[in-house]
């Protein structure tokens, strides 16, 4: 690092960020990752990644990140865990303001490469806030076993909803996946494989209102094709309910300076370049039609090039 500028600074530490990040220590360059929670990302949530070609198959998605922070220390990178109050992203030298007490910290760099990801939407609906952590759960890996023998239910039809139920029905006495529409939204080796599994039922035209309880959930209200039905919930049974309804952009520290499509994602030129001279996009955080776990690697290691070149040949 010259004078305590890096040359490429990673803000997010998960598939695209950590790739991101070896290709540019291979390259010779300095760099240091920021995260605010662990290393991994989102995938860590995911309970069976089947399609990261050659990866190892139905490996967990938190076994994979392990793998992949593995290799970032190999290469003995820098990373962090602090938490950003402000990015300055349009000097030469760009700032990364970190909320410390005591002393200002800030750390400086050439260039960025923004890799802050997604989080899971919620609903919205009554009941959702107050039960998460108590029956209401985004992560099927996390809190799936809590639910042996029970019931759950499932929200959404995409492929994180068919994939996550899949693994539910191995604990769960019985997976109801609630869909607001007729036909699912997933790729079509998931709606076969969630159609061969005996203790998964898909409940079409189907969508959750409310969620309601004392102690615990004793009621959900759901709405099919039109109509109010309530599940009452036994004295003796303990529902789940697992939300997967999509994701969204975690653009916070950079919405007003980084040009965003309207659902807030980063708008990129093929090369992964931002409107912001030296600042880079990779993952999901980027505006893209495919987010998976190649697409978000290989934005890492196109970013990581592409700042490698704005560095090398920018004079
Ligand atoms: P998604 O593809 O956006 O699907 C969200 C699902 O939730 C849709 O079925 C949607 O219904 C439903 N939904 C949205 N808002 C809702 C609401 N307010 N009430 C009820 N239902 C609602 O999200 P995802 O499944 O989380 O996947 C996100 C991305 O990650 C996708 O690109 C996906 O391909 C990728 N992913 C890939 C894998 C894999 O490769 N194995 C695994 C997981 C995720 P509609 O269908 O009616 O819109």
């Amino acid at each position: 690092m010259e004078n305590n500028i890096y040359d490429v600074i990673i803000i997010g530490g998960g598939p695209a960020g950590l790739s991101a990040s070896i290709y540019i220590k291979r390259s010779g360059l300095s760099t240091l990752i920021i995260e605010n929670k662990m290393l991994g990302g989102l995938i860590v949530n995911t309970s069976k990644i089947e399609n990261y070609p050659a990866g190892i198959y139905g490996e967990s998605g938190f076994d994979f990140s392990m793998r992949l922070i593995n290799q970032v220390e190999k290469f003995g990178i820098e990373h962090k865990i602090q938490n950003i109050s402000k990015l300055v992203l349009d000097k030469e030298i760009k700032e990364v303001h970190i909320k410390n007490e005591g002393e200002p910290l800030v750390y400086l760099s050439k260039t960025i490469i923004l890799a802050t990801g997604t989080y899971p939407k919620t609903l919205g609906i009554k009941g959702e806030s107050e039960f998460t952590g108590k029956g209401v759960s985004y992560c099927a890996t996390c809190d799936g076993p809590l639910f042996k023998n029970e019931n759950v239910f499932v929200v959404g039809g995409g492929d994180s909803a068919l994939e996550e139920s899949i693994h539910l029905s191995k604990y769960a006495k019985k997976v109801f996946i609630l869909h607001r529409r007729d036909k699912l939204r997933a790729v079509q080796n998931l709606i076969e494989k969630v159609n061969s599994i005996d203790n998964i039922e898909v409940l079409y035209n189907t969508n959750l209102k409310e969620i309601r309880g004392e102690e615990k959930i004793d009621e959900l209200v759901l709405q099919k094709n039109g109509a109010e039905e309530i599940y009452k919930v036994n004295e003796n049974e303990k529902v789940g309910v697992f939300i997967f309804v999509g994701l969204k952009s975690n653009n916070e520290l950079f919405k007003g300076f980084v040009d965003l499509d309207k659902e807030g994602f980063i708008k990129t030129n093929k090369d992964l370049m931002t409107n912001i001279n030296g600042v880079f996009a990779a993952g999901d955080i980027r505006e893209k039609d495919l987010r998976q776990l190649v697409t978000a690697t290989a934005d890492g290691a196109l970013a990581a090039d592409t700042a490698y070149k704005y560095l090398t040949y920018k004079d």
